[in-house]
């Protein structure tokens, strides 16, 4: 099938496998459930066009990337600013992107749906939970333009993640205090294996590893 591609709501001719912000970046490691970073609202970024906002995209494309993420919000890489990345493919259509400063909007007369949810904040299975159908994200990009997305589906679940992220809220502050426990125990199980997974992909594309803690922050 052949894949349409949209670059921060705009479609292109072509697009590498590999974004090349993803080859250009370095692996960072992703911050877990429990650190403050996660947990509390991000800072409006308010600078455009510099080398460290531009860095910054590219090592978030990497570390997405390697962690086979569809979305990666700052915070996730230990930084409080307001942006996400992503690279979402379905149904035949790949959205690709960043967004600094978004405002996602939710149409509620298209009611919520039920979807499977993870994180890679909480590296293991995920959690079933009740989203808005279709969302919309206006914000701007690496140069101060205006960027506006909009979509349904699995699409619409990513943008309210990745914003939810930047307002230091997880997807399982949403679900049952015995879901969130459930998900928890089992990230405990996964996570050796999930990192592993991390490293070799990293070497697999001949990036320098992340270091992670020997005990995730829950454990503790
Ligand atoms: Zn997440």
């Amino acid at each position: 099938m052949t894949v349409r591609t949209f670059v921060n709501g705009v479609e292109v001719a072509d697009y590498p496998e590999l974004p090349e912000e993803a080859a250009r970046g370095k692996v960072l490691r992703v911050t877990e459930v429990g650190e403050k970073v996660l947990h509390n609202p991000c800072r409006t970024v308010t600078e455009f066009g510099t080398a460290e906002l531009r860095a910054l995209i590219d090592d978030m494309f990497a570390t997405m990337a390697i962690a086979e993420g569809v979305g990666l919000a700052a915070n996730q890489v230990d930084v409080d600013l307001r942006l996400f990345v992503f690279d979402l493919t379905e149904d035949g259509v790949r959205h690709v992107g960043h967004v600094i400063n978004p405002a996602c909007t939710i149409d509620l007369e298209e009611g919520n749906v039920e979807g499977e949810e993870g994180c890679l904040s909480v590296p293991g299975p995920g959690a079933g939970l009740f989203r808005a159908r279709r969302a919309a994200v206006t914000g701007v990009d690496v140069e101060g333009n205006a960027v506006e997305l909009s979509g349904e589906g699995y699409f619409a679940r990513m943008l309210q993640h990745e914003t939810d992220h930047l307002e230091g809220r997880l997807y399982i502050d949403l679900i049952s205090k015995r879901e969130r426990k459930r998900v928890i125990s089992e990230m405990l199980d996964f996570r050796p294996e999930v990192l592993e997974r991390r490293a070799e992909l990293t070497q697999a594309l001949s990036k320098e590893p992340a270091r992670y803690p020997a005990s995730a922050p829950l454990a503790k």
